[in-house]
């Protein structure tokens, strides 16, 4: 069963969090996630973490490099409490810039 403690701020992923891709089932459009799991008790930290940022600056407005406390929660998993955060999967740079196979001339495909 998840719960949620009384915490006063998100822990950071680590940078040896495990990552997990997982699916929405909710409905018919199968929307992808991540999954970040890792050890109660531990995180990583502003110059040390799972995206390999300097947490210490101030973040682009579209930054991966954030979550709220909607996606946080603290699971089971194989018998042990760990922290879980489940995040949008972000398109990479080469699927965003594919050209659209219904264009001759080739344009990218606006995302
Ligand atoms: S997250 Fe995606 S798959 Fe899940 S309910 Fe929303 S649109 Fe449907």
């Amino acid at each position: 069963m998840a719960y949620k403690r009384n915490i006063d701020r998100l822990p950071i992923i680590p940078a040896g969090a495990k990552e997990h891709n997982v699916t929405c089932h909710y409905c018919i459009v199968g929307c992808g996630y991540k999954a970040y799991t890792w050890p109660l008790k531990t995180q990583g930290s502003t110059d040390s973490n799972w995206i390999g940022e300097d947490l210490s600056k101030q973040q682009a407005a579209e930054t991966a490099a954030w979550y709220a406390p909607s996606m946080y929660n603290v699971v089971k998993q194989n018998g042990k409490d760990v922290h879980v955060v489940i995040k949008p999967d972000e398109p990479s740079g080469e699927f965003r810039a594919r050209p659209d196979p219904r264009r001759a001339d080739g344009e990218k495909l606006a995302v």
